[in-house]
């Protein structure tokens, strides 16, 4: 037994404290891998009964708030490169947790070598790591910081230990800049003695995918959702040069919005908000992913999220209103500190028009729960 205990019963030991909400990923592994999966992720010298998985410093268990029975995210990471994030979008649900000042976390790059190193260590089976749900690795941080390359650079260094490697933002400029693409494109395959390699190659499933999101055609709309993220035409210049370099790239139209004709002959102008995205608009963004060929287009409805320590802002408030209106006699759900439409109302006035569209391009778009679960 090394200092901190590597053996399989010791492990299994430890597994048998994990939280209820996390046990059916422990409970569907083999005894080595479970064991493993224990020491890397759950606390070694916890006196509670009952542990969770929050040993690892940087890289992380996906969403420690999930519960697996609901959400089966599964043995999956997630690397949150900074702490915020600047482009300071109205309807982030990031904002209901997170910092308004985006910031880099302490000994980052130490944190993440120790974590790499324990996965050597305890020998953790392979597993999909996403940069990031809860900030933007390629904010204007990473122009300053280049935290986010480093990261690459180590995950690239231990390929053996991740599946699919999945980044998503809203700045494509700086994934296609020539030194994050050298990485990237040899992050797009997996070494021969991976053990994932054979079932990527069978299913020809792509080792590495770019998802970037562009919710909006028009820029005067991207100003006043996405502020201070990059412009449309940016987004989609940089989109074409991530596809001639021949990573795969998923379009994330995400998230939906709703559109005018509300009901009772209002439209969003009496919400005093834009026409953010209507039916033309959309097809334009589904007809840019079929012709740049997208993997396939990710959405979700917008939620209506809490900021933490602060009011709704205005936008926010006046989206509130409408949905309000929209789902009239219904009333809004709030679950996970944000406001939604019920999935009904989401379905017919958000939703369909624009799988309507999806269809009729042969794009296939997937919600943005299920493409988590779906990638390998
Ligand atoms: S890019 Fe994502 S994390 Fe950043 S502000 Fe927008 S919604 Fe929030």
């Amino acid at each position: 037994m090394s200092l901190f205990g590597t053996d399989i019963d010791g492990g299994l030991t430890l597994a048998r404290r994990v939280g209820q909400k996390y046990r059916p990923v422990f409970d569907a592994l083999n005894p080595k891998d479970r064991a493993a999966l224990a020491w890397y992720f759950l606390p070694h010298r916890s006196g509670k009964p009952v542990v969770g998985v929050t040993r690892p410093r940087i890289l992380k268990w996906y969403c420690p708030f999930a519960d697996q029975q609901q959400f089966s995210s599964g043995h999956r990471y997630c690397i949150n490169v900074y702490v915020g994030c600047g482009h300071g979008c109205e309807y982030c649900y990031a904002a209901g947790y997170e910092p308004d000042e985006p910031n880099c976390k302490k000994n980052f790059e130490r944190h993440l070598l120790r974590d790499l190193e324990d996965l050597d260590n305890y020998n953790v089976p392979p597993a999909p790591v996403h940069l990031s749900n809860s900030t933007d690795p390629f904010q204007v941080l990473e122009k300053q910081t280049w935290q986010t390359l480093f990261t690459l650079k180590q995950i690239l260094r231990c390929r053996r230990r991740f599946t699919s490697v999945v980044l998503l933002t809203k700045n494509p400029s700086i994934p296609a800049e020539p030194q994050y693409l050298e990485i990237l494109q040899q992050l797009s395959s997996l070494p021969d003695d991976h053990p994932s390699k054979q079932p990527f190659e069978q299913k020809n499933l792509p080792p590495l995918r770019m998802e970037v999101s562009l919710a909006f055609w028009q820029d005067e709309v991207r100003t006043f959702f996405d502020p201070a993220a990059p412009p449309v035409n940016e987004r989609m210049e940089a989109i074409r040069k991530l596809r001639a370099a021949g990573l795969s790239v998923v379009l994330r139209v995400d998230p939906l919005l709703p559109r005018s004709p509300l009901p009772n002959g209002k439209t969003l102008a009496d919400f005093d908000l834009p026409e953010a995205q209507s039916l033309a608009d959309l097809e334009q963004l589904v007809a840019f992913a079929a012709e740049v060929g997208a993997m396939r287009i990710v959405y979700s409805v917008t939620k209506i999220t809490q900021p933490r320590f602060k009011p709704l802002s205005e936008t926010m408030q006046k989206l509130k209103q409408a949905y309000e209106h929209l789902c009239k006699p219904q009333r809004l759900t709030f679950s996970g500190g944000s406001w939604r439409l019920p999935h009904d109302i989401a379905q017919q006035y958000v939703v369909e028009p624009f799988l309507d569209i999806c269809r009729r391009y042969n794009m296939p778009a997937t919600y943005c729960k299920h493409n988590l679960v779906s990638t390998p």
